[in-house]
């Protein structure tokens, strides 16, 4: 973890939120590689989970709702950690995070003294308005109402029929009681969420559901992560969020022990009916009220996790083993030397082409080797190299990351070879 958390510092991925005032609990800010890793997370989810599929529409709604959005959904009521304080040295602590409770139990030399758990709700206030006092709203806790608010306008303003989804991604904000594990548990997050709206039928929803754990791990697989690190873990029925009929996690095996970074929820018509919304089937002229079954992952740990699986060390060489599709630069063009403008000059001629169809990188510092070394610990997965005989026969050598082996292609097929690659 910490040398995952070193090399998203170092080369640009993760910082720390508001660093030069001395940070802010619970807040990050993504850079320049960070930033399109989770671009490309989120755009490999937004093509499998809309643009792959016939039966979902996407959205975007507002991160402030009319505040009685939260009344109606339960959250103000029951949106809430259980909230331990030692009563040693007065840190408050989330009691369900069990890592965290035994690690501050160390600190007292494995001595313990809890206050009763109390439950906190961990909605996030905001205040508007120009006369006192201001009206009190929330920042969204869960990206998920946006989407049921407007079930009725998307509906009406498409040709969607059930079963159906909205897709949407977005951020969300929670006042949590133990930020930590660098963006594991921040307050400020990006959520990518499917809501699947299907008959009140008890056995096809949970067919609807089963199909859904299948589709979303084999997402993550699809994408590279190792399938031992990946598991379900299925809620027992007191640890279900309040809208839950049930619900499972996909976890991931962490450096910090088995993480949820998805949940899969069926909601039943918990949602809906709260905000007095219904469906009519204009065939049979049927009404009721839909049943959901929820896909809801988290940008934010998705992204630290295919950090953590991806990162690897072969001797002195860093490697982040990225599947091609989410590396922030796919492609490094070199020329083999600074000091000679004929490779330059090929090698900007390449690199302005291959520009204008993938996100790449120019380097040319130090020597070759280190260039290498450089774009391996950020992912790129491959690393074109313009040298003397580029000058006579129009080829250059392509080298793989993962395997640092090289082959020489010919310039004009590099843009093939490497849509090839990001199949
Ligand atoms: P946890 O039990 O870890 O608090 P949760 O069960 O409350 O998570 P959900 O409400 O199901 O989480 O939210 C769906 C997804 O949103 C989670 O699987 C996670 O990826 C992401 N998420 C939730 N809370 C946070 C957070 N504080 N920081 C980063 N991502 C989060």
């Amino acid at each position: 973890m910490e040398k995952v958390t070193s090399l998203a510092k170092r080369r640009g991925f993760i910082f720390q939120g508001s660093e030069i005032y001395g940070g802010y609990q619970g807040f990050w800010d993504y850079g320049p590689l960070g930033v399109e890793l989770k671009n490309n997370i989120k755009k490999e989810w937004w093509k499998s989970m809309v643009y792959g599929r016939e039966d979902v529409v996407g959205m975007d709604a507002a991160i402030i709702m009319n505040p009685q959005v939260w009344e109606a959904s339960g959250h103000l009521k029951a949106f809430s950690d259980p909230l331990v304080e030692c009563k040693i040295c007065h840190k408050r602590f989330k009691s369900d995070d069990e890592t965290v409770i035994k690690n501050h139990e160390k600190e007292h030399g494995d001595k313990s003294d809890w206050t009763e758990p109390k439950q906190f709700n961990t909605l996030t206030e905001v205040f508007l308005g120009t006369t006192e006092p201001k009206e009190k709203a929330y920042l969204r806790g869960e990206i998920t109402q946006g989407v049921f608010v407007n079930f009725k306008n998307v509906v009406d303003s498409t040709r969607v029929k059930i079963p159906f989804g909205i897709a949407q991604i977005g951020k969300a904000f929670r006042n949590e009681i133990t930020p930590g594990n660098l963006t594991f548990r921040s307050r400020e997050f990006e959520q990518m969420e499917l809501e699947y709206f299907v008959k009140p039928d008890e056995k096809d929803s949970e067919k609807t559901f089963e199909d859904f754990k299948k589709i979303r791990i084999g997402w993550y697989e699809s994408l590279g992560i190792k399938k031992a690190k990946l598991r379900f873990h299925d809620h027992e029925p007191e640890k279900r969020a309040h809208y839950a009929r049930y619900a499972t996690d996909i976890e991931y095996e962490a450096p910090f022990g088995w993480s949820e970074f998805e949940g899969i929820h069926h909601r039943g018509d918990f949602d809906l009916k709260n905000h007095g919304l219904k469906y009519r089937d204009e065939m049979t002229g049927e009404e009721f009220v839909p049943w959901v079954i929820e896909t809801s992952g988290g940008v934010d740990r998705a992204l630290l996790f295919f950090l953590i699986d991806s990162y690897s060390e072969d001797g002195e060489r860093i490697v982040l083993k990225l599947n091609p599709r989410l590396a922030p630069y796919k492609v490094a063009v070199f020329p083999l030397l600074k000091n000679k403008p004929e490779l330059v000059e090929k090698a900007r001629g390449i690199y302005k082409d291959l520009k204008e169809k993938f996100n790449i990188v120019w380097d040319d510092r130090g020597n070759i080797g280190k260039r290498y070394f450089a774009q391996d610990e950020i992912g790129t997965p491959w690393c074109v190299t313009v040298d003397f005989q580029s000058l006579d026969d129009d080829t250059v050598t392509v080298r793989d990351r993962d395997s640092a082996k090289q082959v020489r292609i010919a310039i004009d097929k590099l843009p093939e070879y490497f849509q090839n690659g990001l199949k």
